[in-house]
């Protein structure tokens, strides 16, 4: 699939929920989510609900979070880079907002407004080389793999099972402690990685 600009300045959004950051480096940390409909990806793991979406432009996206406390915005998805985000990140990044993207990896960053890139690889096919930090969904028995990007810091996030029959699908929150503990091990045993939970499973939070 490729980039699906839109010249009307149109995004299609998912939702916009105020949350904290669930994984990660920046765990704990209060944001407001954006989150870009559609997916170039169906990972049998995935456990987000990305098919819907309403058009929105920009105004109507600044006024859907100019309540929230937190100048952090993360975009996320979904994957948010199959839509050339330029002119929100720009309005954003002018009204005082600090801008953070969770990507798979696979597209090009059209604008420079980011304070902060996560990438979760799901495959070689990978367009960004260089980030903030890496997060790899591990399996039980399973190794991550960062296909060569360089970043500050990596990490190994547990796969849970999800109830996810089809993507269109909301999964139930579960989280697997053995497959955690598996994972617990592993970045004992190969320390260039660091361990994230996914909070919001823990918590039963968005
Ligand atoms: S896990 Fe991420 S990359 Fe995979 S289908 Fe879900 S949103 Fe797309």
């Amino acid at each position: 699939m490729g980039n699906t600009n839109k010249s009307s300045n149109l995004y299609k959004i998912n939702d916009i929920f105020y949350s904290i950051q669930a994984e990660g480096l920046h765990t704990g940390t209060p944001a407001i989510f954006i989150r870009f409909s559609n997916c170039n990806l169906r990972c049998e793991f995935c456990d987000t609900e990305f098919l819907s979406g309403i058009d929105m432009n920009v105004s109507e996206i600044m006024n859907n979070i100019e309540n929230f406390p937190s100048k952090r915005v993360v975009f996320t998805g979904g994957e948010p880079l199959l839509q050339d985000s330029t002119e929100l990140a720009k309005k954003l990044y002018d009204e005082g907002y600090k801008l953070y993207l969770e990507t798979n990896g696979m597209y090009e960053i059209k604008h420079n407004y980011f304070s902060w890139i996560a990438v979760s690889p799901k495959n070689d096919k990978i367009k960004i080389k260089k980030c903030d930090e890496v997060k790899c969904v591990v399996g039980m028995g399973e190794t991550p793999n960062s296909y060569g990007i360089k970043a500050d810091h990596y990490f190994v996030s547990p796969k849970n099972p999800t109830h996810n029959e089809d993507i269109g699908k909301e999964s139930a929150n579960f989280f697997d402690v053995n497959v955690a503990k598996y994972c617990h091990e592993y970045v004992m045993n190969n320390p260039k990685w660091k361990l994230t939970l996914q909070t919001n499973k823990i918590l039963g939070t968005q």
